[in-house]
């Protein structure tokens, strides 16, 4: 394959056969470093995984790591922020890990190149100063690379931290992963102005052919939800379940208010379960049943909760749920929710999956004003590269990072974000380190 920027370094191929990856040892995975603070977390977090790997494989496997541009780093590359090889590379690789991308606010924003503050005009940055680094708006880049390479699961885990302040009496006892549909339902886009010929088109359409009436003067969403999607998705999940050997699988639904969208969601789950995954899963209502509420042993249980009661039950007993998977509107507030209830976003790792691709990335944005101050806390990429070599098979290497992670947090060795927190607390044994000095805190205790 022939690029123009991209330098395919010596190594292995991931390959996906079958459904199951096959990584060598010297696996090449692309890095996108990503805009504002990606300058400063990404570099660190693949430091921390190089010396993981080393300590874990002691020399026998090691990463060999392709750099990919989008973003800034594309449009002073390419001249794109968005550019198609980086796409093609991607697809080449089959996994990926990458900082956050910004993404122009409005009509009229305009984003530095340099730290990625966004400003209403062009010329010298009001953040950084910097002349001649601004340059004109442009759609997600996240969403893009979503759509392009048909990733339909986003993956986040979500669990405590021993020593970060939580909110939730019960934050110990979170610790679950979330799979949001990626494709459908409300976030598909097919949402029309009130009174727009498809608007009109829609209300005279379910009048003539089902009698109900809906307010002339409505706008129209339309919330597709497949039998395709919904099975590809609850599928992953599943399988996740299987491998990382977890006691069960929730299918989150509003099926009680839309049945035929929401309710087959939790419908066709199930029998997807049934069908595919037979041996491996039990429903709760076969438990109840037919083995007295038990669950069999070795049997995954997958059961299922109405939106609403879900998000009281996070809270109030987050220990019974491990997997759960939801459509994606209450994917979305599903997984800002979670991620509060252990204290926020700065620890929460992530990534968007096909069937053959996994990016994964920082889940925060680019905190502009930070950009190239070594401050940040790089915990979020970190911890999703941990997810990449559990993904890789590489558990030894992601049980040290890990390690680190904890360790670094249980003796306040934290970043000006955590630090804060620990400090409102009352804890007077915080040493506030930097982004490089939380990594070398990490790689330290591993
Ligand atoms: P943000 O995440 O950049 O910042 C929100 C707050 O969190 C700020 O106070 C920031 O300083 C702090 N923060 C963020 N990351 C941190 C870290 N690693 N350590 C410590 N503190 C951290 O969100 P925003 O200001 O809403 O968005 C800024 C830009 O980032 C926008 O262009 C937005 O589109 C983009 N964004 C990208 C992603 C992504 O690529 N996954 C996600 C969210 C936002």
């Amino acid at each position: 394959m022939d690029f123009e920027h991209v330098k395919i370094p010596e190594g292995d191929l991931c390959r996906v056969e079958d459904g199951r990856l096959s990584v060598g040892d010297k696996p090449v995975l692309g890095v996108l470093r990503g805009d504002g603070i990606g300058i400063d977390i990404t570099p660190v977090m693949q430091k921390v995984v190089d010396a993981a790997v080393d300590k874990a494989y002691g020399g026998e496997r090691k990463i060999s790591w392709c750099p990919l541009f989008a973003g800034l780093e594309g449009l002073r590359k390419y001249g794109t922020e968005f550019p198609d090889e980086t796409v093609e590379a991607i697809r080449h690789l089959k996994i990926a890990i990458k900082g956050p991308f910004t993404t122009p606010i409005g009509e009229e924003t305009h984003v530095c190149l340099n730290c990625a503050h966004q400003q209403n005009s062009g010329g010298k940055c009001e953040s950084c100063g910097l002349e001649d680094s601004v340059c004109p708006r442009f759609r997600s880049i996240n969403v893009r690379f979503r759509q392009h390479l048909d990733l339909y699961a986003c993956v986040r885990p979500v669990r405590y931290f021993e020593g970060v302040p939580a909110p939730n009496k019960y934050a110990e006892k979170v610790d679950f992963v979330i799979f949001r549909e990626n494709t459908e339902d409300v976030y598909a886009g097919y949402d029309f102005e009130r009174g727009s010929e498809v608007a009109q088109a829609v209300i005279a359409l379910i009048k003539e052919k089902t009698g109900r009436e809906i307010r002339a003067d409505s706008g129209i969403g339309i919330k597709p939800i497949s039998n395709f999607g919904t099975t590809r998705l609850v599928r992953k999940a599943i399988r996740w379940a299987i491998d990382q050997g977890l006691p069960s699988v929730t299918l989150v639904h509003k099926g009680n208010i839309m049945k035929f969208t929401e309710g087959s969601f939790c419908k066709w789950g199930y029998e997807l379960a049934e069908k595919e995954f037979g041996d491996e899963t039990i429903s709760e209502k076969k438990v109840w049943d037919e083995f007295g509420g038990e669950v069999p042993e070795g049997r995954i249980l997958i059961k299922d909760r109405i939106a609403d009661s879900i998000f009281q039950q996070i809270q109030t007993r987050p220990d019974e749920y491990s997997v759960l998977a939801l459509p994606n509107l209450n994917g979305d507030y599903m997984s800002d929710a979670a991620i509060a209830l252990v204290g926020g976003l700065g620890l929460g790792p992530g990534a968007n999956m096909s069937d053959d691709i996994a990016l994964f990335e920082a889940t925060h944005g680019t905190a502009p004003k930070y950009t190239g101050k070594d401050k940040v806390n790089p915990g979020s990429i970190i911890l999703s590269a941990v997810m990449m070599l559990r993904h890789m098979g590489w558990n030894e290497a992601a049980d040290l990072i890990d390690t680190g992670v904890r360790a670094s947090i249980r003796d306040a060795f934290v970043t000006y974000d955590l630090a804060r927190l620990m400090r409102r607390e009352g804890r007077e044994d915080v040493r506030e380190v930097s982004c490089s000095g939380f990594g070398n805190a990490i790689i330290e205790r591993m």
